[in-house]
């Protein structure tokens, strides 16, 4: 009889996360105990929930990968099994290279890993999971997969077709997490904006949205991965009237000029990026406007990484992420583009984007100081206890830490008066 104990490793994006949540869910009603430490395992079954989205998180899969085969050859653990977009995408390679592993799952593999568990799939629980992180917020998967076909990317090769979760299903999984103790709901997909188009004919992100804040049971909702093509605009007034919505975009645009855009496949041109952000800005004042881009695509020569850097400097974004370009397997510019910019010209133009982001970020935090923001508190560090406003998403964002001598609580709110301000962390105190 295997040890029924159970710890997932969950790696990459926060879709992962609810992946793991929802399968440990399901083990642990089948009789497992829970085991959640990421780092230290010394017994039971491990399932490895990987990354396979670009080399970086490749990488980090295998490396993991590895160090169970060895705690496993140490006995430390009785069972090893690997799912995630790595192993959806190079299951056979895997298998043949890292043979030690018990078995190889893909993303849609839930049945198959409870099978080999012993135990059937609970239908009646796919609305349920197990948090693995703050009780205090947590992710709602909307969709899965993607219709776009954006030329560097492998996640529709890796998770398939978009496909929209009904609303009355999301609306369920909500009052559950409401019910845990959850008060920031983050929405998450790899594309919000086209929420709906598959299952309704239509845009369904705003009414979504609409029926979440009704059943207002969270103070905060937050958006991630909206697509500036066909933007739902209607979010706008959502976002800007009412509160309990952050005033937060997180709106990935890869690049600004038309010529990576078209390379890109992105179908957005510089004209409507600028326009829906400038949209944006102007139509919700005071929000904070989150993107990313990428650096070293092929066919990105100075001309079009000056173009990039121009338009970072002028637009100012509130939070930034930079990734230096992957050439993948299974996208449209592994097979027609030639990955000639060198690596170490894509690290420094990140590095050079990131530099030109430090400044602005620190001219930005620099209007903070003096001001009073309600800030939920995350954990408690060191001599601080560190905390987010409504314009900074978990882990990806800039944090407020506040002195440990004020005796705060993990998971509350608390208006927080700024007192100094970092290129990417705000420091502050509590106000009444
Ligand atoms: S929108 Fe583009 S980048 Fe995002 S998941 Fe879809 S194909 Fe990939």
């Amino acid at each position: 009889m295997k040890n029924k104990k159970i710890n997932i490793i969950t790696l990459g994006c926060s879709k992962n996360i609810v992946d793991s949540e929802v399968l440990l869910k399901q083990i642990h009603a089948g009789g497992f105990s829970i085991v959640n430490d990421q780092e230290n395992v010394r017994s039971g079954t491990v399932i490895i929930n990987t990354c396979g989205f670009i080399n970086d998180a490749k990488e980090e899969s295998i490396d993991t990968i590895l160090r169970f085969v060895k705690a496993k050859q140490a006995n430390r653990i009785s069972s090893l099994y690997v799912i995630g977009c790595l192993s959806e995408r190079y299951k056979d390679e895997l298998r043949a290279e890292i043979p030690e592993v018990d078995r190889y799952f893909g993303v849609n593999s839930m049945k198959e890993i409870l099978g080999e568990l012993g135990m059937s799939l609970r239908e009646e629980m796919l609305s349920d999971r197990i948090l693995t992180g703050p009780p205090h917020y947590a992710y709602l998967k909307i969709s899965e997969g993607c219709d776009r076909s954006c030329a560097f990317c492998a996640i529709p090769a890796i998770r398939g077709k978009y496909v929209s979760r009904p609303v009355e299903e999301i609306i369920e999984e909500a009052l559950i997490l409401s019910r845990k103790g959850v008060r920031e709901l983050i929405l998450i997909a790899q594309d919000s904006s086209y929420y709906g188009l598959d299952l309704y004919r239509e845009q369904k992100l705003p009414g979504l949205v609409h029926e979440l804040l009704n059943i207002e049971l969270f103070e905060w909702i937050r958006l991630h991965y909206l697509y500036p093509a066909n933007f739902p605009v209607d979010m706008i007034p959502l976002i800007r009237d009412n509160p309990a919505l952050c005033s937060y975009i997180e709106i990935p645009i890869q690049h600004i000029s038309d010529k990576m855009l078209r390379l890109m496949k992105r179908s957005h041109s510089r004209k409507e990026t600028e326009n829906l952000l400038y949209k944006l800005r102007q139509e919700i004042p005071g929000a904070a406007i989150r993107t990313t881009l990428i650096a070293g695509h092929p066919g990105e020569t100075e001309r079009e990484f000056n173009e990039l850097k121009e338009f970072v400097s002028e637009f100012k974004f509130d939070r930034l992420g930079v990734f230096a370009y992957s050439h993948e397997e299974e996208t449209y510019a592994y097979n027609n583009y030639k990955d000639e910019i060198p690596d170490e010209i894509k690290k420094s133009r990140v590095s050079e984007l990131m530099e030109i982001q430090r400044n602005i970020s620190l001219d930005l935090n620099k209007t903070s100081t003096g001001k009073v923001f309600r800030v939920i508190i995350d954990r408690r560090e060191g001599d601080y206890f560190i905390g987010r406003t409504e314009y900074d998403s978990p882990e990806v964002d800039q944090e407020v830490l506040i002195p440990a001598e004020h005796n705060l609580k993990q998971g509350n709110f608390y208006n927080i008066k700024i007192t100094q301000a970092e290129e990417f962390d705000l420091f502050g105190i509590p106000v009444l």
